[in-house]
């Protein structure tokens, strides 16, 4: 509201956007999508024929709007690319250490008045082997907390980052090199048909034992179910996801007087050594305050017909 400052007529709608909900947008200009709204190729198309011109994306990652289709059909799609890069970085690394240092378990105690220290043995970070899977904005503000606390840090991307590579001590590497070689693994890739289900049984196997695999990214990124076998077998020592595969039917609403149907994240749930935050890793002041900024930017533009700088 604040970054609107009166220009745009907002109405918001609880629910996500659906095949039901898209209705609701008749008569509006725009429709603007969070990670948990469906935009694909029929809701866009839907979207379309009810006379919405543009779509503003409140997120980064866009692997649930079919841009293309949007575009086929002359409607007009930005996004917000980065609005807090620090946001998801310090959540990952806020999993990291809590899964490290047994804060959840070790807080559950005191709260029952049980002082025993057995069972909450860490590790020292420093001198650690963190692989991080894409070096991009948020892979790289990572990278460079995680060599502040003396890691050695091993990079895989499609690119190098040169930037990061002059600021601190990354080497990249392989793929399997970076699994075979690293403590803890974290990913900040994006989703698509060469990152979908990159963490698999087959890397898995690569990865040393007790590795500490986390998931601030997208859910699909990772096949759940191996990772659950790996889990289980202790090949995977600690997980920690703010993002699960299929969150769209759980995520960012309250299910607390439901029966969990979702199998998946029931049997994570019971593993001692898995955190589960419910994709809240951008959710800091600066980047909501970001989000908005960017996003009624956006409109601006297409109102105006101007081009947009993060337009898809
Ligand atoms: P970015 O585009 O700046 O960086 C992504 C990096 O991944 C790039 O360096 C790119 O070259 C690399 N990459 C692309 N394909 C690859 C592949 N096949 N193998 C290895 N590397 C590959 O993006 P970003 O802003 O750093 O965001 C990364 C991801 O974080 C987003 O795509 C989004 O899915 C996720 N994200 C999550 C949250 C959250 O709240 N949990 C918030 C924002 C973003």
């Amino acid at each position: 509201m604040k970054a609107n400052q009166e220009r745009h007529e907002l109405f918001f709608v609880d629910g996500s956007l659906s095949l039901y909900t898209s209705p609701l947008a008749k008569g509006f200009d725009a429709v603007s999508v969070f990670v948990n709204d469906d935009a694909s190729t029929h809701i866009v198309e839907e979207l379309n024929k009810l006379g919405v011109k543009n779509i503003v994306l409140r997120s980064a990652g866009y692997n649930h709007v079919d841009y293309k289709r949007a575009k086929e059909l002359g409607m007009r799609v930005a996004r917000v690319p980065a609005y807090s890069p620090y946001a998801v970085a310090e959540h990952a690394v806020t999993l990291m250490l809590s899964l490290n240092r047994n804060i959840i378990r070790a807080h559950n105690r005191v709260m029952d008045l049980n002082f025993s220290l057995d069972g909450l043995t860490g590790f020292d970070m420093k001198d650690k082997t963190v692989g991080i899977i894409g070096t991009g904005k948020i892979g790289s503000v990572a990278a460079g907390i995680l060599n502040g606390f003396g890691c050695r840090i091993l990079a895989y991307d499609l690119y190098e980052n040169e930037e990061l590579k002059s600021r601190i001590n990354v080497t990249y590497t392989s793929l399997e090199t970076l699994c075979t070689e690293s403590d803890i693994i974290s990913l900040h890739c994006p989703l698509n048909e060469a990152t979908k289900y990159l963490i698999n049984e087959s890397s898995i196997k690569w990865m040393k034992n007790n590795v500490m695999l986390i998931n601030t990214s997208r859910g699909e990124l990772v096949k759940t179910q191996d990772v659950i076998e790996a889990l289980k077998n202790g090949k995977i020592g600690y997980f920690g996801m703010d993002v699960y595969e299929e969150e769209e039917q759980l995520f960012f609403s309250d299910h607390s007087e439901e029966i969990l149907q979702d199998e998946v994240i029931a049997r994570l749930l019971t593993f001692r050594n898995v955190l589960i935050t419910g994709h809240q890793a951008f959710l800091t002041k600066e980047a909501l305050e970001n989000i908005a900024a960017t996003t009624i930017n956006n409109l601006n533009c297409f109102e105006e017909k101007k081009p947009c700088p993060t337009e898809l």
